[in-house]
């Protein structure tokens, strides 16, 4: 399948390009959003799509013209129904044309996504225009993903807007005397939120396996196991993230693991359950290090652990029976970082 993706801005793309990747769907990513106001906005929106679609590989093609004037004079006389008349058209349109002429054979929308948009509306639209245009209309309710794309965007720091695009729906927003907040639509319920909490884990030889999926040895495992304090993400009934803390000094801890299950990786859990610890241990601890592979420096370093402390050189080379291996990297030092629980 050959399919065009419009994609109103990254944060919305974000669940639909991961559930249909997870269909063996490969969408190109289309921007066309002349609904997007003022100029700096439309340019941020844009850019940070760019920044995005080039992280995760995925192909991108995007109409740099931006329509203020245009799409002004045709709203302007219904600014009531501006979103049915004027906005929806004329994106979807574009879209539908562009993948005509460029043998794409089905097109879809982020607009989907959000539950702030008129979804019976805009899939009618497309349905019409999939049979104008004699093209496949991919339609998916990605509305169920909406806060868990939303929350990996914000996990990612990609730029969230706080209005839908055009300069009424600004005006929507931060005008009080107007809709402070956009309106779900009758009968619209978010799915329910899921249940996170962090639980003491007091049974920690049944987590062995999955500390080994960080620490590939069972024996440097037993090293820091019993002196330590595990914690787990419980997310509805399921443990899903791991910490293992060491207490090393009166005020410093040594984070000695951090691991998430596999299949809920890069959903920010791991990023959670540590910055919850942090916030507790602050209360008695000033510091906190973790010794880490050169891979998940940038990780940690975002976490706050920006201090440098040492290198151990060839710890892993003269550690472990096995040559351990991070992905493409060949694991030979320990470096480890700092982080100044006290710092606000
Ligand atoms: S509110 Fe959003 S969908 Fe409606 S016209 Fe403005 S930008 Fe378009």
């Amino acid at each position: 399948m050959k399919l065009l993706m419009h994609t109103c801005c990254a944060p919305c793309s974000v669940y639909c390009i991961d559930s249909l990747r997870k269909e063996g769907i490969e969408p190109t990513i289309y921007w066309f959003n002349p609904n997007i106001h003022p100029y700096t906005e439309y340019k941020a929106r844009k850019n940070c799509l760019k920044e995005y679609t080039k992280a995760i590989g995925i192909e991108a093609i995007f109409e740099e013209n931006y329509g203020l004037d245009e799409f002004c004079k045709n709203v302007v006389n219904d600014l009531k129904n501006r979103c049915t008349t004027y906005c929806y058209k004329v994106r979807m349109e574009q879209t539908v044309k562009y993948a005509k002429e460029h043998g794409y054979d089905s097109f879809t929308t982020t607009l989907l996504v959000s539950p702030y948009q008129q979804h019976e509306a805009l899939k009618e639209l497309c349905e019409k225009l999939a049979k104008k245009y004699e093209i496949e209309f991919v339609y998916r309710d990605f509305r169920i993903g909406f806060r868990e794309g939303q929350a990996k965007a914000r996990e990612l720091g990609l730029y969230m807007q706080k209005y839908c695009g055009c300069i009424f729906s600004e005006e929507s927003r931060y005008n009080c005397h107007n809709s402070a907040k956009p309106e779900l639509p009758a009968g619209y319920e978010h799915p329910s939120r899921t249940n996170i909490q962090v639980k003491r884990i007091e049974n920690k030889d049944d987590y062995i396996d999955l500390l080994l999926e960080a620490d590939p040895s069972k024996e440097m495992i037993s090293k820091y196991l019993n002196d330590s304090d595990v914690y787990g993400l419980k997310v509805d009934e399921e443990i899903v993230s791991l910490a293992v803390i060491l207490p090393i000094s009166r005020n410093t801890l040594e984070l000695k693991n951090l691991v998430t299950k596999e299949e809920h990786r890069n959903k920010g859990y791991s990023k959670k359950l540590l910055k919850s610890l942090c916030g507790n241990y602050k209360q008695k601890y000033s510091k906190m290090i973790v010794g880490t592979t050169e891979n998940n420096i940038p990780f940690y370093v975002k976490q706050g652990f920006d201090q440098y402390e040492k290198t151990i050189k060839n710890f892993f080379i003269d550690n472990y029976e096995e040559e351990i291996w991070d992905g493409d990297l060949h694991c030979t030092d320990l470096i480890y970082y700092l982080k100044d629980l006290k710092k606000k």
